[in-house]
This record gives structure tokens, C-alpha cells and sequence, in this order.
């Protein structure tokens, strides 16, 4: 079994959904009292979400990249980033990263679905870094009113812990909305979301991208040839 590294803190409330996940996984498949080999870095989100609203992605590249870094020194070998929005700095980790838009993508297709809606913070909603590595796939995103609900609920309640029942009513909506204009499925495309809305909240299928991405990390460490795997060699940018 390979060494999982967990890059946590983003926020820490969907952090331990994947410690859960990626143990429940290999007990799982395992059996007994097999667990999963892992190590999490866990940053401060403060200073992270600071970063993203003065767009300083620069600077949080490097702090990722150093995390990254130390999780290979204490012995990852596949590194897991557990936010959706810092995929934005992907390309500047050089590590060995199993990127969550290409596990995410490769569930949907696999699920027959083509035209799919996408759940995330305005960054992931909004820019090309996520949208764009979603291949083979038509992406809706919510209308700009539904999307700024969308995010307000991530950043002042998920992220800190609290799950209302007027939010997932209001999640429950954006998605009936999404579906009205042809979306076969659903990307809880922020690893938070989960905690507030499942598929008992969705006329169509939702992928979670916290599950899928933790299961998958685990499939890769067990050996799996998904097709998916982690790339040390992708391009970068300069
Ligand atoms: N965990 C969230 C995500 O998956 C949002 C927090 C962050 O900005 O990293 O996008």
C-alpha cells in the first residue's frame, strides 16, 4: 500500500471527511484491522482565504508547495490536495498530486453523464482552472445570484462548521434550477459540500468530489490502474 498525503486545512471540517474516508476505504477493501498509510499536513485556512480574496495565488503556491513538499519527506507518495479551489495552483506543486477535476470528471463520464452541474466557490464556478480540466463534459453553473449563495454558505457557515436547514433548502433549489436547464448530474464541487446536501437532495446524481477523491487515492495506493494516477511529470507552468 502506498504512503497517502493528505494537504488539508482547507478547510479542516472537510479535512477529517477524508482521514474518514480513506480508513474506511481500506478497511473496506482490506478487511481486519487494515487502515490506511497516511500522512496530513493541515495548513491555517486564515491565511489561505486572505490569499485568495487579495488574489496573492502566487503566494499561496509556494505555501502549498512547501506543505506538498514536507508530505513527501515524511513519506507520501501520492499526494491528495483536499479543496477544490487550490487546484487553481495545481501546476506549480511538484509533487506526485491526484488531481480532484480528473477524478471527478472520470466519475461523471463513467456515469453516462454528459451535460452536468457544478457546485463549488465562485473561484471553481467562475474560472477555467477546474471548469476547464472537466473534460468530454458541458458544465452549467448556477446564475450569478445563485452562485453567490452558493459560495456565501461555503465560506460563512461549511467552512466553520455550521450546517443550516434553510441552506441546504436554498442548495436544495440552485440544484432543481440546474436540473430545469438540462443538468443530468451534479459536482458538489467543494470538498464542504457534502456535509450540508447527498443525493436524497438532488433529482439526479451528485458526484461528491471529498468521497470520490479520497476512495480514489485509495484505489491508487492499492494499485489500481484506474486511469487516473498521479503525474509528476505533467507539464507546469513557468
Ligand atoms: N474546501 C473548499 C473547496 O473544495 C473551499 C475552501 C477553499 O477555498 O479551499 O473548494
Amino acid at each position: 500500500m502506498k504512503v497517502i498525503g493528505l494537504l488539508g486545512g482547507m478547510s479542516w471540517e472537510s479535512s477529517i471527511e477524508y482521514y474518514r474516508i480513506v480508513n474506511e476505504r481500506v478497511r473496506d477493501r482490506l478487511g481486519g484491522l487494515h487502515s490506511a498509510h497516511c500522512v496530513l499536513y493541515s495548513v491555517d485556512f486564515a491565511e489561505i482565504e486572505r490569499m485568495q480574496v487579495e488574489g496573492r495565488w502566487d503566494d499561496a503556491a509556494a505555501v502549498l508547495n512547501s506543505a506538498a513538499t514536507k508530505l513527501v519527506e515524511a513519506g507520501a507518495e501520492i499526494v491528495v490536495l483536499c479543496t477544490n479551489t487550490m487546484h487553481k495552483v495545481a501546476d506549480r506543486l511538484d509533487v506526485p498530486l491526484l488531481h480532484i477535476a480528473d477524478t471527478t470528471a472520470a466519475a461523471v463520464r463513467r456515469a453516462g453523464v454528459h451535460r452536468v452541474g457544478l457546485l463549488g466557490t465562485a473561484f471553481t464556478m467562475e474560472q477555467d482552472f477546474y471548469t476547464g480540466r472537466l473534460t468530454g463534459l458541458d458544465v452549467l453553473v448556477p446564475d450569478a445570484d445563485d452562485r453567490a449563495t452558493v459560495h456565501r454558505v461555503i465560506y460563512d457557515e461549511l467552512v466553520q462548521g455550521i450546517v443550516r436547514d434553510e441552506s441546504r433548502r436554498a442548495y436544495r433549489e440552485v440544484i432543481a434550477r440546474l436540473v430545469d436547464r438540462g443538468a443530468e448530474g451534479v459536482i458538489l464541487g467543494c470538498t464542504e459540500i457534502e456535509l450540508l446536501v447527498g443525493q436524497a437532495d438532488s433529482p439526479v446524481p451528485v458526484f461528491p468530489t471529498t468521497r470520490l477523491h479520497a476512495e480514489l487515492a485509495v484505489d491508487v495506493a492499492l494499485g489500481d490502474d484506474l486511469g487516473v494516477s498521479p503525474d509528476p511529470n505533467r507539464p507546469r507552468r513557468t
